[in-house]
């Protein structure tokens, strides 16, 4: 097959390869593949969603180079897609961060010539930055003659652009996806994914993968380490009924997974894909044998040298437990961990 010419960048988006997982789990019964979202040229699932908010203004003339500003918040991801579209059609962007936005994802912000603003207090009330980020939005909005916020936790092109990802995943495997292992931050990609589930009659048992410590599916509010997935507040167009099953996964269960993953199958992952796999090590008993079971991974794992894989910063935040992932059985039995 020859690998299409693409009319710029942003035509690379979507289209990931979906590859089968043979080392994970060598003893289950049913195929395992991954979603690699990583190979969206901004290394992420959230082009999808930034192209989907930001293009339709674009091309109806609402956001014009020179006059207009997309404001948003992000703690990196959507932040780099929107970049990189927003630099690709010569368009101002300020994305408000907070503390947890890595130097590196800062580093490349910059690089696409973005204005960083960054808050610094979290909210009094639920203590997350979330609040205090969506305030400095708002301020910045009012103020600021033509900007315009996509608002990601609100925008119903947020989800629609995942309607597209499952079509993938299913036209790849013939319409038998029996299990969705989806994690979970604005809801966007389980939102998305679920209405093509259903919309298409597949016969998928939808698994929403969220962090301990997020509120998305009712859990208590609690400190998390990773970005990226798992959120303080429940954005008000987040459905938590639209998954069949949820798993909570800690910190280390997500270090674990992604160990794991570079350990057996040599794919470096970022800390949600290390989410869904640890999630999958929990659910997997569940599943009866001859089953398609799909995980989507969300990112790259070079955006968390500094963390998932820095054994300095393993060992200061869990100790020692390299022993999770070097030997095959304690993978089953993550959720020990
Ligand atoms: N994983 C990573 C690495 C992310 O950046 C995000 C989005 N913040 C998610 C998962 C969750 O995606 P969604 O916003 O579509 O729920």
């Amino acid at each position: 097959m020859s690998a299409p010419v693409l009319h710029g960048i942003l035509d690379g988006i979507g289209g990931t390869p979906l590859v089968e997982l043979t080392g994970l789990l060598p003893r289950f019964g049913s195929r395992v593949f991954a979603k690699l979202e990583a190979f969206n040229p901004g290394g992420s699932v959230k082009d999808r969603s930034a192209l989907s908010m930001l293009l339709g203004r674009i091309r109806s003339g609402d956001l014009v180079p020179g006059r207009s500003t997309v404001v948003e918040s992000s703690s990196g991801n959507l932040a780099i897609g929107m970049a990189q579209i927003c630099r690709y059609f010569g368009i101002d962007f300020i994305c408000v961060v907070d503390p947890k936005t890595t130097e590196q994802n800062l580093a490349i912000l910059r690089a696409y010539g973005v204005t960083v603003d960054l808050v610094t207090e979290v909210d009094p009330e639920t203590r997350a930055y979330l609040p205090t980020r969506i305030k400095r939005v708002r301020e910045l909005v009012a103020t600021i003659p033509g900007a315009y916020w996509p608002n990601q936790y609100a925008n119903p092109r947020n989800p629609l652009a995942h309607e597209r990802t499952m079509r993938e995943i299913a036209e790849a495997l013939d319409g038998r996806v029996d299990y969705l292992f989806c994690s979970t931050g604005t809801g966007g990609t389980l939102t998305g994914c679920a209405r093509y589930i259903r919309e298409h009659r597949l016969p998928t048992t939808l698994v929403g993968v969220d962090a301990l410590g997020s509120v998305l599916f009712g859990g208590a509010s609690g400190p998390r380490l990773l970005p990226g997935h798992g959120a303080a507040v429940r954005p008000a167009l987040f459905d938590p009924a639209l998954a069949d099953e949820v798993v909570h996964v800690s910190d280390l269960e997500c270090v674990v997974g992604c160990r794991t993953l570079t350990d057996r199958e040599a794919i470096l992952a970022g800390g949600s894909s290390g989410a869904v796999t640890a999630a999958l090590g929990k659910f997997a008993a569940r599943i009866p044998a001859g089953r398609n079971v799909v995980l989507i991974f969300p990112d790259r794992g070079d955006r968390y040298l500094d963390s998932i894989y820095s054994d300095d910063w393993v060992r200061a935040h869990f100790g020692e437990v390299s022993h999770l992932w070097q030997e095959p059985d304690l993978f089953m039995a993550v959720g020990a961990c």
